[in-house]
C-alpha cells in the first residue's frame, strides 16, 4: 500500500523561475482573477452514508493505490503555513516523475514551442489560399497508454507523421473542465478560477457547477482569454465545437460555435470539413473540437472495459474521416491539426473509502462537496483554518491514509464519488492521468516515431498561438512557461 507523503518543506525554496513568491496572489496580469477561495479538500462523510444520502457522493472510490489530494485554504493571511507547502516532498509513488527532475529535463531539451515557426505563411493547396490555420482535437480521458493498444491508428498517424511527446501533463486537478480552459488560455486552474467541474466560489457565495448552463456560462467564471477569443480580437476567425468554455458569454465570442452536448463525433468532423470549406474570409483560423466519447465511456466501464476500447475504435475511426478529407483537399501540409486530451483515467476501488468526518468536525464547516476524488471544505470561521488544517494533517500521518491536503496557493506549483469504473482527477503526476499531444502540419516537424520530452499542458496555448500568428504568453503571465523552457543547457 502506497504510504502518505509529507507536505513539509523548506519556507525558502524557490520556484522553478527562481522566485519564491505566491504566484496565485500575483496581480501581475489581467487574467488573474484572485480565485477560487477557501478550501480544505479531503474525502468522504460518513455521516452522509449513515444518513443514506446520495450514493453517487457516497461511494465515491478511492483507491488507496493513489494519491489523492486535498487542498486547504482561505483568504486570511498566514503566511507561515503557505510557506511551509510550497513544495510536498517526495511522494511515495513509484510511478510519479519528480518535479525536480521533470524541471532538469525540460531545460536540458527543446521543446516543441522552439521548433514553431512565428510567423507563419499564407500556404496554397493548389486551388485556394489559406491563412495560417489549426484544428485542435481534445479527446477527452484519452489516457496517454492507450496510444499503444494498436486501437487507435489514425490517430497515432498524427505523431508519426509529425510531433507527438511521450506525454502530456496535465494541471491539477486532472479534471475536464479545469484542463480544457487551461489548454486554451495557457493558464494554471488556480489562476483562470475553473478549479473543478463543480466547485463553489467564497468571493461569489455561489456554486459553479458544469451540469447547469445557465450559471457556469457567466463570464465571471472564466478568467484567462481563450485562444478562441484572442483570434477574433486580432481580426482571424474561430470556430468552437462544444469545447468547455465556448459558450461563455463573453464580449467577444467565437466566429462559430456548435454548443456543449450536441452532436456525434462524425458530425463534428463534418462541421470542421465545412469551416474549411468555407472561402478564405470566413474560414475560421482557429478551430477548437471536443470529443467527450472516450471519457464517458470509460467513467461507466472502466479504462480496460471493452466498451471504452469501442469508444476508441470509433472516435479513431471518425477522426480518420477527418484526415481523409484533409487529405482530399490536398490540406496535409497546409493545416495544422493537434490531438490533445485533458486527463487519463484510473480504475476505482469503491472499497477504499476515507471518511473525513472520523477526524475532522463537520459542524466546523462553511460547505463541503464531493468532487470526485476531492473535497472542498470552507471553515465557517476563517481564524479556524489552520486548526482544520492541521487536524486533517494529523489524522493523515496517524493513519497513513492515502490523501493529502493543501491549501489553495499551492495548487499552482504543486510537485506534481460517484460509482464509477473509472475517474480521473488524482494528482497530475499520476501516471494514468497522463494525457497525449500529437500534432502534424506545416507549423511542426516530422520527427516519425521520436517522441519529444513530455510536457505540461499550460504550453498548448503557446503552440496553438505560435502557429497561427497570434501573441504567445511566453513566461509573461501565470501560465507559467517561467523562462526554463528555452534556456540553453
Ligand atoms: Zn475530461
Amino acid at each position: 500500500m502506497q504510504q502518505p507523503t509529507s507536505s513539509s518543506s523548506s519556507p525558502s525554496r524557490p520556484l522553478p523561475d527562481g522566485s519564491t513568491n505566491n504566484r496565485t496572489n500575483n496581480n501581475n496580469n489581467n487574467n488573474n482573477t484572485g480565485r477560487p477561495n477557501s478550501v480544505i479538500w479531503a474525502q468522504l462523510s460518513k455521516s452522509s452514508l449513515e444518513k443514506g444520502q446520495n450514493q453517487s457522493r457516497i461511494r465515491s472510490g478511492l483507491e488507496q493505490s493513489k494519491t489523492t489530494t486535498s487542498i486547504v485554504d482561505d483568504t486570511s493571511d498566514t503566511e507561515s503555513l503557505e510557506n511551509s507547502l510550497f513544495y510536498p516532498k517526495g511522494r511515495k509513488d513509484s510511478r510519479s516523475v519528480s518535479r525536480r527532475e521533470r524541471i532538469k529535463k525540460i531545460m536540458c531539451n527543446p521543446t516543441i514551442t522552439e521548433s514553431i515557426p512565428l510567423a507563419p505563411r499564407v500556404l496554397s493547396n493548389g486551388t485556394h489560399e489559406f491563412d495560417p490555420t489549426i484544428i485542435v482535437l481534445s479527446l477527452d480521458g484519452f489516457r496517454a497508454d492507450y496510444l499503444e493498444r494498436e486501437l487507435t491508428p489514425n490517430t497515432l498517424s498524427i505523431g508519426t507523421n509529425g510531433v507527438w511527446a511521450e506525454y502530456m501533463q496535465p494541471s491539477f486537478p486532472t479534471l475536464t473542465f479545469p484542463n480544457h480552459h487551461t489548454l486554451v488560455t495557457g493558464l494554471y486552474p488556480s489562476v483562470h478560477g475553473i478549479v473543478g467541474n463543480m466547485f463553489y466560489d467564497s468571493n461569489f457565495g455561489e456554486d459553479f457547477n458544469n451540469r447547469f448552463p445557465a450559471k457556469s456560462w457567466d463570464p465571471k467564471w472564466w478568467g484567462g482569454e481563450p485562444i478562441w477569443t484572442t483570434a477574433v480580437k486580432q481580426n482571424q476567425r474561430s470556430g468552437v465545437i462544444m469545447w468547455p468554455g465556448g459558450e461563455v458569454l463573453s464580449a467577444v465570442r467565437p466566429t462559430y460555435h456548435v454548443p456543449y452536448k450536441t452532436g456525434t463525433v462524425l458530425e463534428k468532423m463534418d462541421t470542421v470539413l465545412n469551416w474549411i470549406d468555407k472561402p478564405r474570409e470566413e474560414r475560421p483560423t482557429v478551430m477548437a473540437v471536443y470529443v467527450p466519447d472516450i471519457d464517458s465511456t470509460s467513467h461507466d466501464f472502466g479504462p480496460d472495459g471493452k466498451k471504452n476500447q469501442k469508444a476508441l475504435v470509433e472516435v479513431d475511426t471518425a477522426l480518420g474521416v477527418l484526415l481523409e478529407g484533409l487529405q482530399a483537399r490536398n490540406l496535409d501540409k497546409v493545416v495544422n491539426l493537434v490531438v490533445v486530451s485533458d486527463h487519463g483515467m484510473s480504475y476505482v476501488n469503491t472499497s477504499k473509502c476515507i471518511y473525513y468526518d472520523d477526524f475532522i468536525d463537520t459542524s466546523d464547516l462553511l460547505f463541503e462537496e464531493s468532487l470526485y476524488p476531492h473535497l472542498a471544505i470552507w471553515p465557517k470561521d476563517s481564524k479556524k483554518l489552520n486548526d482544520i488544517y492541521h487536524t486533517i494533517k494529523r489524522a493523515q500521518r496517524r493513519d497513513t491514509l492515502p490523501f493529502q491536503v493543501y491549501r489553495r496557493f499551492v495548487m499552482t506549483r504543486r510537485d506534481m464519488g460517484v460509482v464509477m469504473a473509472g475517474v480521473h482527477g488524482w494528482d497530475n503526476e499520476n501516471e494514468e492521468m497522463r494525457a497525449i499531444f500529437l500534432a502534424r502540419g506545416p507549423s511542426f516537424p516530422n520527427l516519425g516515431s521520436k517522441k519529444l520530452q513530455s510536457f505540461e499542458n499550460v504550453e498548448v496555448h503557446d503552440i496553438i498561438a505560435r502557429t497561427v500568428g497570434l501573441p504567445v504568453k511566453d513566461g509573461a503571465t501565470d501560465g507559467v512557461r517561467n523562462g526554463f523552457v528555452s534556456k540553453p543547457c
